[in-house]
């Protein structure tokens, strides 16, 4: 149950309340919506409290990332909107392999359209043997373009341990799709209160998908972007698919923006752009997309990041296809 508190209400009387009643519950503000949610709702159904101007019910396992109290939520990454009528283009390597040649793919995917800049400076590999990411050094090279250039930096967190430093770096965390259940890293970078990219694991249903981000808003971080990147299906001729109908079923469902990745899905350069396409004719509020300046020599998913010409008329593409749906990039 979600007790959604007047303005300026004190929350004490109700919280006495709702301990006299054995419920478990949790106070939270969200962007100054003040909030206690508690559970079961079958303890607390007949809390009645001058302070509370509205009560809502629990009807799905997630209740903050819910539709039912809100609408439609915009996050703001360092004056980027996301959720808004513009859809906003995060483009960059897989990973920072080195200063140039991020500085570069920064440079020019800002002129081709893009507003945040992607790369992973601590990478999720399948193999131990294959390149990890640059770790530390790579955050700060992430820092001297993001200078030079005025892009907002999204790069992952892998472990809850590093949390507090990839936040000293990143105007957005991204949480992989391999850690989308790691409930200790989710916990921690709600804690942290920086806005986050939460994929969603090529194992998970919407629904767990939707529990994940509830654990980052119920520390009080308000500012969660879901991202659809594909899903395991019997199909094995591409490396993931790319579930449009899960990200437009999650859109009816909650009012947290939506973004999604083409590139991995694809696993091939030639695939993303039709993807890329259909999810923003689908309606996603925001695309993440993987561009290398030699992507023959990336050292981590080379088959799938796009030259920057590829990119560039991608975006030319793009703008049709939103504008089509009333939308910008
Ligand atoms: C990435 O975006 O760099 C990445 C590793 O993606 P995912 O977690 O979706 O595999
Ligand atoms: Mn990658």
């Amino acid at each position: 149950m979600l007790f959604i508190l007047k303005d300026e209400a004190d929350p004490s009387l109700l919280v006495e309340k709702i301990k006299m009643s054995s419920a478990s519950y949790r106070y939270v503000d969200l962007d100054g919506r003040r909030i206690v949610v508690a559970w079961p709702d079958k303890y607390v159904e007949g809390i009645v409290d001058e302070t509370v101007a509205v009560k809502v019910r629990a009807t799905t396992p997630y209740q903050l990332a819910s539709k039912v109290w809100r609408e439609k939520s915009i996050v703001n990454v360092n004056g980027v909107e996301i959720g808004s009528s513009k859809v906003v283009v995060a483009a960059g390597p897989c990973a920072v392999e080195d200063e140039g040649m991020v500085m570069e793919v920064a440079r020019v995917v800002k002129k081709a359209g893009a507003s945040m800049l992607r790369g992973g400076a601590f990478k999720p590999r399948t193999s131990p043997y294959t390149f990890q990411g640059l770790g530390v050094k790579g955050l700060e090279i992430l820092r001297r373009v993001k200078d030079a250039v005025g892009l907002p930096i999204v790069t992952e967190v892998l472990d809850a341990r590093d949390a507090p430093l990839v936040a000293s770096y990143a105007d957005m965390i991204q949480i992989g799709a391999r850690n989308a259940q790691n409930f200790a890293l989710l916990r921690e970078v709600g804690k942290l209160k920086r806005p986050a990219l939460l994929k969603r694991g090529m194992w998970m249903t919407v629904e767990e998908w939707l529990l994940s981000a509830e654990y980052i808003l119920l520390e009080g971080n308000s500012k969660v972007v879901l991202c659809e990147r594909g899903i395991r299906t019997f199909e094995k001729a591409t490396r993931f698919t790319l579930d449009i109908t899960g990200m437009v079923y999650a859109k009816t469902q909650t009012h947290l923006p939506i973004a999604v990745d083409p590139s991995h899905p694809a696993g091939r350069r030639d695939l993303v752009e039709p993807l890329a396409l259909a999810a923003v004719a689908a309606g996603a509020d925001m695309l993440i997309i993987e561009v290398h300046i030699n992507p023959e020599k990336a050292l981590s998913d080379s088959e799938q990041q796009l030259t920057i010409n590829e990119f560039e008329k991608l975006m030319e593409r793009l703008k049709l296809v939103a504008g089509a749906v009333g939308r910008t990039i």
